[in-house]
């Protein structure tokens, strides 16, 4: 690897792989649910909180995603750090993800297009 902050952040965990994830264009992946919590925890809640359930695969998420209020969180998902993205094989870093509004697949793009793409809706911006 010829990308050595790449590569120490990988060894330390600050940063997810996505060689494995299935690929729907060039450099962009589907993340699973356990990796998009992992990098967007605030939209990713936990038994007892007022906002578990709120999934990206739920009802009328976008509206209640949009209203989210950090102090009513109980269960501490914003509090978490968050972390990066790439692929360690093309050496790609991700720069956003986004959940797609009708399939509701999330998305991580080695470019910004998933920013304010009217498709998606933005979870993680680099
Ligand atoms: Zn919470």
């Amino acid at each position: 690897m010829q990308n050595l902050a790449m590569a120490k952040k990988l060894t330390d965990g600050e940063a997810i792989d996505l060689k494995d994830c299935k690929k729907t264009k060039p450099g962009e992946y589907e993340l699973t649910e356990e990796q998009a919590a992992t990098i967007a925890p605030q939209y990713f809640h936990k038994p007892g909180c007022p906002f578990h359930g709120l999934s990206p695969w739920g009802e009328a998420w976008e509206k209640l995603a949009e209203s989210l209020d950090e102090d009513s969180c109980t269960c501490g998902q914003f509090r978490k750090e968050g972390v990066d993205l790439c692929d360690s094989e093309t050496e790609l870093w991700m720069w956003s993800v986004g959940i797609h509004k009708e399939s509701r697949r999330v998305v991580a793009s080695s470019t910004t297009r998933l920013y304010q793409h009217p498709d998606f809706f933005c979870i993680w911006l680099r």
